[in-house]
């Protein structure tokens, strides 16, 4: 019989949705402003003031707040662009948009984060050869930050500028302070798509405390529009007038998201204990199995939008597919984070090639991401765990 007809399927995330959430939507519909009203402001205000950074500005996702992060650091043609290869599609693609070349430094075997070492290296070659980075994005993976200090003394050495790509981030910290105060970069992303920590639906948030990218990246949001007289080239010629200053986008994200987006701050914190409650559970109850758990940095305390177990595999007598198919086929929806990005063909088609980043490569042909969100109940991760252990035995 197939199990997932008696078992409902456990997606391996999922967002949490309260009746104040939907209350908050319906109460932007039915105002004046759905979108570019006074939601947005008190939603950037309300995640700045939870990362302890100046300045927020949200937009429609996370890559496109990638994107202008990276328009507002001057990324252009002729740059580099160096991020994680464990990680979504996105925090490359971006260094493309803006017509720069990207390039990957293998991860930590342990944290599956950007290697600090790697990147050492990586930067001593590169400054021989001319071509350090202009940006380096770290990924912070699962919700685990990176070794911020580190990458942030390599880029006063380097002159590097830090994007930290931390949507996977919201409501984690790093040495005792939020990711996403800006401490150890000029500019920190977060996602708010349903899997992730919190969500809007679609929509991203940039902080940032310097003044002057947050009003470039208020800008690229909408067109390389301004209504500021005093950023104006000229003086208005009448109450109509606005002035484009540069070639911006659409990237604006609506008052019903951003409703949504200040109702679920409010849980944040809640949201962040279960998850640690629920990794701290299957940490206990997976002990014991041929499987290398998440292991946490000492300076780090992760979010957990993720739970990823490695696979001992030479001492098991099934491929990594098989474990994974048999999850699935239990209507386990167990995920895969990440297929590394420099293997995707469109990569390959730039170059890049399988064996380029081994730590990458190894801990894929190994990795699985167990279900893990708010709303998961002990008896759900009893159950994944039960089928886990029957599938390893
Ligand atoms: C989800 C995600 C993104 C993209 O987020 P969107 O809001 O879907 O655009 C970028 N980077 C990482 C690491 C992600 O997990």
């Amino acid at each position: 019989m197939n199990p997932t007809l008696t078992h409902p399927y456990i997606p391996y995330g999922k967002q949490s949705i309260t009746q104040a959430d939907i209350d908050a939507v319906v109460a932007v519909l039915q105002s004046d402003w759905l979108t570019q009203g006074p939601a947005i402001e008190r939603f950037e205000q309300a995640v700045a003031t939870h990362t302890g950074a100046v300045h927020g500005v949200a937009v429609n996702s996370a890559t496109s707040a990638l994107h202008i992060a990276c328009l507002s650091l001057g990324l252009g043609p002729g740059d580099w662009l160096w991020t994680s290869p464990n990680t979504f599609v996105a925090s490359a693609n971006v260094g493309l948009y803006c017509g720069a070349q990207v390039d990957f430094v293998d991860i930590d075997p342990r944290t599956y984060n950007l290697r600090v070492e790697s990147l050492a290296d990586k930067l001593e070659h590169a400054e021989a050869a001319g071509r350090l980075p202009k940006v380096v994005v770290p990924v912070h993976f699962a919700g685990q930050s990176c070794e911020m200090a580190d990458i942030h003394r390599l880029s006063q050495r380097y002159g590097f500028a830090i994007l930290e790509d931390g949507s996977h981030a919201v409501g984690a910290s790093y040495q005792g302070q939020s990711v996403g105060d800006g401490r150890y970069s000029d500019l920190t992303v977060f996602s708010f798509h349903p899997v992730k920590i919190i969500t809007t639906g679609e929509g991203g948030l940039v902080t940032t405390n310097r003044s002057n990218l947050y009003e470039k990246l208020m800008r690229l949001r909408s067109h390389g529009i301004t209504r500021e007289p005093r950023l104006m080239t000229e003086a208005a010629h009448g109450p109509w007038y606005y002035q484009q200053l540069e070639l911006g986008l659409n990237y604006r994200i609506t008052d019903i998201q951003a409703a949504l987006g200040i109702s679920q701050m409010r849980r944040l914190q809640e949201f962040v204990d279960r998850r640690r409650v629920l990794a701290a559970r299957y940490d206990d109850l997976l002990e014991g199995l041929p499987l290398t758990l998440p292991w946490q940095h000492p300076e780090t305390q992760s979010s957990w939008h993720l739970y990823v177990v490695r696979l001992h595999l030479e001492s098991l007598d099934k491929s990594h597919r098989q474990v994974f198919e048999s999850l699935r086929h239990a209507g386990i929806g167990v995920n895969l984070h990440y297929i590394p990005v420099h293997t995707q063909p469109y990569y390959q088609s730039l170059g890049f090639q399988w064996g380029d980043f081994p730590q990458a490569e190894q801990y894929y042909r190994e990795a699985i991401s167990l279900p893990l969100y708010y709303g998961l109940t002990e008896a759900d991760q009893d159950r994944v765990v039960h089928r886990l252990q029957e599938v390893l035995h």
